[in-house]
């Protein structure tokens, strides 16, 4: 599928309540790119447009398997992303709400972002894609590229029987 026709008029989407799903190739996400260890896999996408009273949200849902890079021993870790958002939908020129308030800075489960004719979902998924990711991805056991060659050597105990040896 085309990675082209990702873009909404984003109050009316949310105002009839429309879905949009898809899968999104990582190939096309360059802000990912440094991330993965490859780009080959993708993810599927559910976009829901939601109303509460005049207020109007658009609901984001991503899933699937990223392969980034272990930052211990620089390997291909397979990472299973499952993400949940809500926006607010913020009318251009429309007070932006307080940071208290729903969509504010203080509210965690719901960011606000600037409606628009032509909004352009790719950037916007890539972004909570982005947020969803690990800062320092691991494997939960592995050992760094150089370890398999210098195993033993850099225990203390081998240290101290080297000491005793002189
Ligand atoms: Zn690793």
């Amino acid at each position: 599928m085309s990675q082209r026709g990702l873009v909404i008029d984003s109050l009316e989407f949310a105002r009839r309540h429309e879905t949009l799903t898809g899968r999104l190739g990582l190939d096309v996400l360059p802000r990912l790119a440094d991330s993965l260890f490859d780009a080959t896999g993708s993810l599927d996408y559910e976009v829901t447009g939601e109303t509460d009273g005049r207020n109007a949200f658009l609901r984001v849902k991503l899933e699937g398997v990223l392969s980034l890079t272990c930052q211990r021993c620089l390997g291909a870790l397979a990472y299973d992303l499952s993400q949940r958002s809500r926006m607010m939908l913020v009318e251009s020129g429309a007070p932006w709400p307080e940071d208290g308030q729903q969509g504010g800075l203080e509210d965690e489960a719901c960011d606000a972002i600037e409606a628009s004719r032509e909004l352009d979902l790719v950037p916007l998924l890539e972004e909570e894609i982005l947020l969803a990711l690990p800062i320092a991805p691991r494997h939960e056991r592995c050992k760094p590229p150089s370890a398999a060659t210098v195993s033993g050597e850099a225990s203390p105990f081998a240290q101290l029987a080297a000491l005793k040896r002189k």
